[in-house]
């Protein structure tokens, strides 16, 4: 862990297995409450100076980027090795942290003079929150690390991370790295279980909350955080409609579509979760998404030839068997896949089901894993009800050979992201923003970063 510039292993452990074998291939520390409270006094600490110099903060970012590209192959096979994903897509995503270093560094957070007039002027700025608390999933450890790191510390804050248990150790290490770029104690990063998330939120200096994760985890968060009224960003699950309408070419968008739902093993916020066709181009589609399933090449991330490493975890697995089996049993027809790969690792073959009602539980729920239900539609409004009609409001998208009719689809979906004849295609700029169940707040993006910051309004007397 690193916590107050300092190195610090800890004495308790907890394993970290590799997907791709199902074994154990390292330990990661299990903070304790000593270290914990350490960390939280360094974050503390530090926050007094690091507020005042803009420029220096702008500087520590671009110089964190700069040590995150130096150091891209070692972290992306940390990625691979404790979350599946295949090193090309882990090699991707940390690049993508960097990109996100750098970004964040070029943004500006703005004074607007609202009264300049008479006697008096009016000045409304922002201010740091102070410390705060930034908790993160397994799906995606850096680059989720790099935004709740780049945004706080660029406004002035300092921070306190905390990864997934499932994946400590690439976080642990980017930790260690930014320390050459940031102040003892602006960036501390400690391990640890859900219990050490609850100690996070519940912190005496925590003034906000920076969290991705499940819902369930975020609605507990919010919760806790009411008695302190801590500021709280939640960035929380999905179940992500596509609609496909009936003027699309389905051989020129299946492996668009495909990649949208596969990603990352359908272990991405933001995948499709589902993908409602016209009936006009169903059967060529179903088709076309049932032969890539087949084809695509599964295997270790760290070999050159896989296209799609394991699940990541044993319970997300075992979850995902679970929904496959109320599938069949709810009449659900697997076109391709259905069961787990061979008997070391994680493995799920990419899996295409159909025939199935939207309140089956594949189709209501998130199934954050490589099966992706169809749902066939004849009337383009009844898929816009249908895809809306979820607790969840993370992303959508909308495929047809007219962007125009596309683009006013897309603004009656009841979701923060919406994509056109492509998805889960993320710049540094694009703000996350779940409507409903997905999320509270805005993460990424200048809007995101605004988020971490507090109105000052400062009344002067004009000279
Ligand atoms: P999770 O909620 O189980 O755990 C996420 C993190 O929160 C972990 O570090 C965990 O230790 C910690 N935690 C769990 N319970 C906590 C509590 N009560 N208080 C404080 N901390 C707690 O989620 P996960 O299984 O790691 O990740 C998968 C979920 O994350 C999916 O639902 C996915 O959609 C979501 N996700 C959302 C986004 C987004 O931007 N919206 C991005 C990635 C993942």
């Amino acid at each position: 862990m690193t916590i107050d510039g300092r190195r610090v292993s800890g004495t308790d452990r907890d394993e970290v297995v590799n997907p791709a074998s199902g074994e154990i291939f390292a330990t990661a520390p299990r903070c304790s409450k000593a270290e914990f409270e350490a960390a939280m006094a360094a974050a503390s600490g530090a926050f007094r100076s690091w507020r005042r110099d803009e420029g220096l903060r702008r500087a520590a970012l671009l110089r964190a980027a700069e040590i995150i590209t130096a150091h891209v192959d070692e972290l992306a096979r940390l990625v691979t090795l404790e979350q599946g994903k295949t090193l090309a897509n882990a090699t991707r995503e940390v690049n993508g942290a960097a990109a996100r270093f750098r970004y964040t560094a070029g943004l500006d957070i703005p004074t607007d003079i609202v009264h300049d007039q008479d006697a008096v002027r009016v000045e409304v700025g922002r201010s740091p929150y102070g410390v705060v608390a930034a908790i993160t999933p397994w799906n995606y450890p850096v680059i989720v690390a790099a935004g709740k790191i780049a945004g706080p510390v660029r406004a002035g804050n300092t921070v306190v991370l905390k990864p997934s248990p499932f994946t400590p150790l690439a976080t642990l290490r980017l930790g260690e790295l930014l320390q050459v770029a940031f102040p003892p104690g602006v960036v501390n990063v400690i391990s640890g279980g859900d219990e050490l998330g609850k100690s996070m939120v519940t912190h005496p200096v925590v003034r906000k909350i920076s969290f991705t994760g499940s819902t369930e985890a975020g609605k507990h968060i919010l919760a806790a955080s009411v008695p302190d009224l801590k500021r709280v960003t939640l960035e929380l699950g999905g179940n992500d409609a596509a609609i496909v309408l009936g003027d699309v070419d389905p051989a020129a968008i299946a492996l668009k579509l495909f990649w949208g739902a596969f990603q990352n093993s359908g272990q991405v916020c933001t995948a499709i979760k589902r993908v409602y066709v016209h009936e006009r181009v169903y059967a060529p589609l179903a088709q076309a998404l049932t032969d890539l399933a087949r084809t695509v090449r599964l295997g270790d991330g760290l070999d050159p030839a896989s296209e799609l490493g394991p699940v990541s975890t044993e319970p997300q697995l075992r979850r995902v068997e679970e929904l496959v089996a109320d599938a069949k049993a709810a009449g659900g027809r697997i076109r391709v896949g259905g069961g787990r790969v061979g008997a070391r690792g994680y493995f799920f073959q990419p899996t295409v089901v159909e025939e199935l009602s939207d309140d089956s539980r594949l189709v209501a729920e998130e199934q954050f894993g490589p099966v992706l239900p169809l749902l066939p539609f004849t009337d383009v409004e009844d898929a816009i009800d249908r895809a809306n009609a979820t607790p969840y409001g993370l992303s959508g998208s909308v495929w047809s050979a007219s962007v125009e009719r596309a683009r006013a689809i897309a603004g009656e979906l009841d979701c923060g992201t919406v994509w056109i004849n492509q998805h889960l295609v993320v710049v540094s700029a694009s703000p996350i923003a779940g409507h409903k169940w997905s999320g509270l707040g805005i993460e990424n993006g200048n809007l995101g970063l605004l988020e971490l910051t507090q109105v000052q309004t400062v009344t002067l007397p004009r000279s």
